[in-house]
């Protein structure tokens, strides 16, 4: 978190309040939050319109007037608030916690930016790793290739076939290999254990040993969760666990209630490090029967 879905969200809610403003100041409070390219400092961003905010991979670009961009990651838990001058919320976006409508600015409310209407957007990160490039516009293309993030899963380049290819060549766990960003652009933990139970494959399963009928319908389960999060709404899964009474996510979150398809109960194991949900009956690791 937050995912493609949750920074496809942010730049949707966020583009119609901020875009258009001038940013009067910015206060960063952890200054580990925050790097300029050689020569440009914060002060640069001051008296600067915000023209226009995309996405790539988890990653959103922050084009600025005059040539100055600024890209931030929200990483694990960073979130964007923007608040009207009398405290009314415009937009959100990114980590749910604090949970949306509480009190800011938050204890980790560590960057403010001050717009010309009187607004302030806040961002908030409980777990400091969200980060903030300040660069020349003209720097932004090869910032992005450094970052290696692969293919945009929602466009026409993810294809099956360039996707099996990604996985041939990894014989670490499935789960492990769909998270890498270099494979799939904006996978985090959520979709990952989304898409491999719509497609019925177990996380612990080496990536190269899927068939290629198993690869389609992963590739496919890939397309289709991520769409919907960013139609229906993105996931909301505050502290990890998924809400009851919400359909969606159908399994991540969800360890110890029945799987939506079959009713075994969804467990949870750790995988490369990550908590991962899945339904022991619907995703079989399946081992070498001896004849
Ligand atoms: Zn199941």
């Amino acid at each position: 978190m937050p995912e493609l879905p949750e920074v496809e969200a942010l730049v949707r809610d966020l583009t119609p309040t901020v875009v258009g403003r001038t940013i009067q100041s910015v206060t960063v409070y952890k200054e580990k939050l925050f790097n300029a390219a050689p020569g440009l400092t914060l002060e640069d961003m001051f008296g600067r319109r915000i023209e226009r905010i995309w996405r790539r991979g988890k990653l959103t670009v922050w084009e600025l007037s005059d040539g100055l961009s600024l890209v931030i990651h929200l990483k694990l838990a960073g979130q964007i608030v923007h608040l009207a001058p009398d405290g009314t919320e415009l937009a959100h976006g990114g980590h749910p916690v604090p949970m949306w409508g509480s009190p800011l600015p938050h204890k980790s409310s560590h960057v403010l930016f001050c717009l010309d209407d009187g607004s302030i957007m806040y961002l908030t990160d409980i777990r400091q790793f969200a980060r903030l490039h300040l660069m020349p516009h003209s720097e932004v293309g090869t910032f992005l290739k450094h970052q290696k993030i692969g293919v945009e899963p929602l466009t026409r380049r993810f294809t099956a076939a360039a996707f099996r290819d990604k996985l041939r060549r990894r014989s670490i766990p499935l789960k492990t290999t769909i998270m890498d960003q270099s494979v799939v652009g904006g996978i985090g933990n959520i979709y990952a254990d989304e898409s491999l139970w719509r497609a019925k494959l177990h996380p612990r399963r080496p990536a190269s040993s899927l068939t290629d009928a198993e690869i389609t319908r992963l590739h496919r389960a890939i397309r289709a969760v991520l769409d919907y999060a960013v139609r229906e709404g993105a996931a909301f899964v505050p502290h990890g666990k998924a809400i009851s009474d919400r359909d969606f996510p159908y399994c991540h979150g969800r360890a110890g209630s029945p799987c939506p398809r079959c009713k075994t109960i969804i467990v949870k194991e750790w995988v490369g490090g990550r908590g991962t949900h899945y339904c022991p009956k619907c995703q079989k690791l399946l081992v070498p029967v001896l004849a």
